[in-house]
C-alpha cells in the first residue's frame, strides 16, 4: 500500500511529545513490512538535520496559493531511519518555521494551515496519489477538508484519509480568516455540522474539521476514545465524536524497541533481559551512585515526566513524601513549562537536597531517563488523563513495575496485581481509580508491601511485564487493517 503521513513532528528530527514517536515508529514499522511510506513535515530551523540521511533539495518549484499571494517553497528530501521524508520550507516574510520553536506562537493555526495546504499542493504537483493519507492532531486537521473540498476537484480522487487524535486538549481553535487564507469560503464551513467551534461562537475548530472530513478517526488507545466520546474528557467535541462513532476507533501506541530495550540499551551500564533480571540491580547501584543515594535494601520509586496538571503534579508531590515515610527511595526527572510548578519543584529540591533517599533532577535528559528506568523498581504515573502514555510501556519493558491511575492508555496496558480480571501471568502493575491521595496510597501501599514482603511474587510481576509485547508489531497491523478498510477498492 502507498501511505503518506503528514505531521508536525517526527522523533529524532523534530520532537515535542508522543506524537513524534508515533509518526516515526508507525512509519518505520510500515516500511519494514514493505509498504511504500512517505512522510511530509515542515522544515523547521530547529530540526536536527544531522539525523536525516542524504538531505538534499528535491523540488524547488512549489508555489502555494495563500491568501492573495503565491508563496514559493523548497522541498527537501532525505531518509530518517530508512523512511523517506520530505521537508517543506516556505520563503515568506512571516517565517513560519524559522522561529527557534516548533509550537508556542500566536499564529500557530495560520502556520499549520499553511503547512497543510503546502503538503497537498506538493502532492498535487508531484503527482502523488497514495492509497491513504494519515494526518495527526489539529495541526494537520485541515488536510481532509481541503482534500475533499478543493483537491478532489483537481483530480486527487484516490486517497482516503485516516485522522489520529493524540490529545484532544489542543484543538486548534482560531478565527475564520484562517479559512480565507487557504482559499476556502468561511460561509460554507461556519456551521455546527462542519467547523464551528461548540464553545466559542464564530470560532473555527480545526480538530473538528479533521473528524468531520476524514474517512476514519483514531485515538492512541481504545480507552481514551471511549473517554473522550462518552465521559467529560471530550473537551466539547464529544457530541461530534458520538455522531461519527461509526468511523472511530482506538489503536494503542507501540514502543520503539530499537530505542527502548534493556538487552541492547546503549545508555545503561549493564544490559539485561527477563532471564537475567539480577543484572538490573547493578543498574540500581549505578543510579544510586549517580544521584548520591545510599545503598540500602529499599525500593526506588521513579517519576519521569513533564510536570503539569495532566500528569498529576499534586499526587507526584504527595507520593514523594509517602515513599520517604514508608522506607523507600524516590527519584524524579522532569521539567515544567509552568513557572509556578517549576518553582514549587525547585523549592522541594532545595528542601530535600541532603536527603540520602531522594533526588530530584529538574531538566530534560534522554540518557539519564534510560538509567532511571533501568535502575528503579517502580515507575509512578498518577495522570489526570493520559491518551496513551509511553513511560508505563518503558517501565514494563525494563522490569520497572508501573503504579498508575486507571485512565486512557494506562488502563489498557497496566493490570493490577491484586484486582485485575486477568490471569496472573498477565498482571503487571498496580492501578488506582480516584484522583486523590487516598487513591494513590491505596496502590502504593500494596506495591511497597509486595516489594518488601513477597520478593518472589514481585519478581514474577516484573517478568510478566518484561515478556509482554508492546512493540509496533500489533499497532501497525491495526492501522493496516484500518487503511484496508477505508481505501478505495
Ligand atoms: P507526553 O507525550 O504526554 O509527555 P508520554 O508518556 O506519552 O507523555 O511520553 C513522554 C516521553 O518523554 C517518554 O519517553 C519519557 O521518558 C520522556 N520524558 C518526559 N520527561 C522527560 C525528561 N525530563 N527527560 C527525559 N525524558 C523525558
Amino acid at each position: 500500500m502507498y501511505i503518506v503521513q503528514i505531521a508536525s513532528e517526527y522523533a529524532g528530527v523534530a520532537k515535542v511529545g508522543g506524537l513524534a514517536d508515533v509518526v516515526q515508529g508507525l512509519s518505520r514499522e510500515l516500511s519494514i513490512r514493505g509498504h511504500h511510506v512517505e512522510v511530509i513535515l515542515p522544515k523547521y530551523d530547529v530540526m536536527k538535520s544531522d539525523r536525516v540521511w542524504g538531505l538534499t533539495k528535491a523540488y524547488s518549484d512549489l508555489w502555494v496559493p495563500y491568501h492573495h499571494f503565491w508563496v514559493h517553497c523548497d522541498v527537501y528530501f532525505g531518509h530518517v531511519d530508512g523512511v523517506k521524508c520530505f521537508f517543506i520550507e516556505p520563503h515568506f516574510f512571516k517565517n513560519f518555521f524559522s522561529r527557534g520553536l516548533i509550537y508556542g506562537h500566536k499564529d500557530d493555526p495560520e502556520r499549520f494551515a499553511f503547512f497543510s495546504k503546502a503538503a497537498l499542493e506538493f502532492m498535487l504537483k508531484t503527482n502523488k496519489h497514495p492509497d491513504v493519507i494519515h494526518v495527526h492532531d489539529w495541526q494537520t486537521g485541515l488536510v481532509p477538508l481541503m482534500l475533499c473540498e478543493t483537491y478532489r476537484g483537481f483530480g486527487m480522487t484516490h486517497p482516503r484519509v485516516c485522522y489520529t487524535i493524540h490529545n484532544i486538549h489542543h484543538q486548534g481553535t482560531t478565527g475564520e480568516f484562517v479559512l480565507r487564507q487557504i482559499g476556502l469560503n468561511p460561509a460554507s464551513y461556519m456551521t455546527m455540522e462542519r467547523l464551528l467551534d461548540p464553545r466559542y461562537p464564530n470560532a473555527v475548530n480545526i480538530m473538528k474539521g479533521g473528524i468531520v472530513f476524514s474517512n476514519f478517526v483514531t485515538t492512541v488507545s481504545p480507552t481514551y476514545m471511549n473517554e473522550i466520546m462518552w465521559t467529560g474528557l471530550g473537551h466539547n467535541l464529544q457530541e461530534v465524536l458520538q455522531y461519527y462513532r461509526g468511523k472511530c476507533g482506538g489503536v494503542l501506541n507501540g514502543l520503539d524497541y530499537a530505542e527502548w530495550n534493556p538487552e541492547v540499551d546503549r545508555f545503561i551500564p549493564h544490559n539485561y533481559s527477563p532471564n537475567s533480571i539480577d543484572v538490573k540491580y547493578k543498574n540500581k547501584e549505578a543510579l544510586r551512585n549517580r544521584f548520591w543515594l545510599r545503598q540500602e535494601y529499599k525500593p526506588i520509586i521513579a517519576v519521569v515526566s513533564r510536570l503539569d496538571h495532566q500528569k498529576g503534579v499534586g499526587l507526584i508531590r504527595h507520593a514523594l513524601f509517602y515513599a520517604l515515610a514508608n522506607g523507600c527511595q524516590f527519584v524524579l526527572l522532569g521539567t515544567s513549562p509552568d513557572a509556578g510548578i517549576n518553582q514549587d519543584f525547585w523549592n522541594l529540591k532545595r528542601q530535600l537536597n541532603d536527603n540520602p533517599d531522594c533526588h530530584l533532577e529538574l531538566g530534560f535528559d534522554e540518557g539519564l531517563s534510560h538509567l532511571i528506568f533501568a535502575g528503579s523498581d517502580m515507575v509512578l504515573i498518577p495522570s489526570a488523563f493520559e491518551p496513551c502514555g509511553l513511560t508505563q510501556l518503558i517501565g514494563l519493558k525494563y522490569g520497572t513495575v508501573p503504579v498508575v491511575r486507571r485512565t486512557g492508555g494506562l488502563a489498557d496496558t497496566v493490570f493490577d496485581a491484586n484486582y485485575a480480571d486477568k490471569p496472573y501471568y498477565d498482571r503487571n502493575g498496580y492501578v488506582f481509580n480516584d484522583l486523590n491521595s487516598e487513591g494513590l496510597e491505596s496502590a502504593l501501599r500494596r506495591a511497597i508491601g509486595m516489594w518488601f514482603h513477597y520478593p518472589r511474587h514481585w519478581r514474577e510481576l516484573m517478568q510478566n511485564g518484561m515478556r509482554q509485547d508492546h512493540s509496533w508489531n500489533y499497532p501497525a497491523q491495526d492501522y493496516v487493517n484500518i487503511y484496508e478498510h477505508i481505501r478505495e477498492k
